[in-house]
């Protein structure tokens, strides 16, 4: 597939050849993607949005195919936030592919891909934060302190700059998803917030553009998370119902994996994230764990 920037996206065959050649139109300007967004509305579209960090893998393409159908004008955004990597995080070697991304984003029938400069995101003296301060709390809040409010604040301005009726959301990052809802709620603003299944590898493992750090041999370990989340929805419709002691078991499973190493094992209301010492069918079962420097995270509901 060929790709080609274009002003005014299209689709068209190419009599030569008959491949479909598919444009996206790529803006980086903070005014332009507003300007757009804005004569969009003015024509009475709907605006869906999938906010991504780029290095697109089929979690990323089952939001987009969603959000396709979903609006009229179709913004994927591409943004290596900045602020919501800690100072000892992967930010400088976050994997970015932005050719290949263009292109399946070509190919999902997406209209814009918004990628802007971290410089027009956060100019010098950039000094404004959002900050959700219940949900955001504890799991990858705890684990990671200031992600969150680097995430509510990022994603606050995409939609202040695309202006989307609808955003879509994977529910792989279960707790940004709700503090996100969470978000929207409190301040009132005018998008709805859907959150999709997690996808997986045929194994299992949930994607994500860190797996492309794992060797052979990490990828295997890397498993060890969702079979221990597995093993706790086992253990509970087998009628054990202590948090503690499933826990332990979890920690069994993992600890049998020479390079993972545990940043957190939770069971959370789905709903509230408050921690849950009994466990009731449809609790949040959550996890973090690094293999070896690479940190994972994947979660079910029981
Ligand atoms: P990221 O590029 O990692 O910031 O992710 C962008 C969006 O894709 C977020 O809403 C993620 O929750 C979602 N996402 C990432 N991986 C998956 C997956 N395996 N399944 C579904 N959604 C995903």
């Amino acid at each position: 597939m060929e790709l080609l920037d274009h002003g005014n996206k299209s689709d068209l065959r190419n009599p030569d050849t008959a491949i479909l050649i598919q444009f996206v139109k790529t803006v980086t300007s903070i005014t332009e993607m507003g300007e757009i967004s804005r004569a969009g509305k003015a024509e009475g579209k709907r605006i869906a949005l999938v906010p991504t960090m780029g290095f697109l893998h089929e979690g990323h393409l089952s939001l987009i195919r969603a959000a396709r159908k979903a609006g009229d004008v179709l913004v994927v955004s591409i943004f290596v936030n900045p602020a919501q990597f800690g100072p000892a995080e992967d930010l400088d070697s976050y994997p970015r592919n932005l050719d290949r991304d263009l292109k399946l984003c070509a190919g999902e029938g997406t209209d814009i891909v918004f990628n802007p400069a971290g410089g027009d995101i956060y100019p010098e003296g950039y000094s404004t934060w959002v900050e959700e301060t219940d949900l955001s709390r504890g799991l990858c809040g705890a684990a990671r302190p200031g992600h969150f409010r680097g995430v509510t604040t990022v994603v606050l301005k995409l939609f202040n700059i695309v202006g989307p009726n609808i955003a879509f959301f994977g529910r792989k990052d279960y707790q940004q998803f709700k503090v996100i809802e969470k978000m929207v709620r409190d301040l009132d603003l005018p998008v709805e917030i859907v959150g999709l299944p997690t996808v997986r590898e045929p194994d299992g493992l949930a994607m994500s553009s860190r797996n492309s750090y794992l060797s052979n041999r990490e990828r295997k370990e890397a498993l060890c998370l969702r079979r221990a989340l597995l093993q706790a929805r086992e253990m509970l419709a087998a009628g054990e119902t202590s948090a503690a002691a499933v826990r332990r078991e979890m920690e069994k499973l993992i600890g049998r994996e020479p390079d993972a190493r545990i940043d957190y094992l939770e069971f959370r209301d789905p709903e509230t994230l408050k921690p849950r010492e009994t466990l009731r069918p449809g609790d949040l079962a959550a996890g973090a764990v690094f293999i070896n420097r690479i940190r994972l995270i994947d979660n079910l509901l029981l």
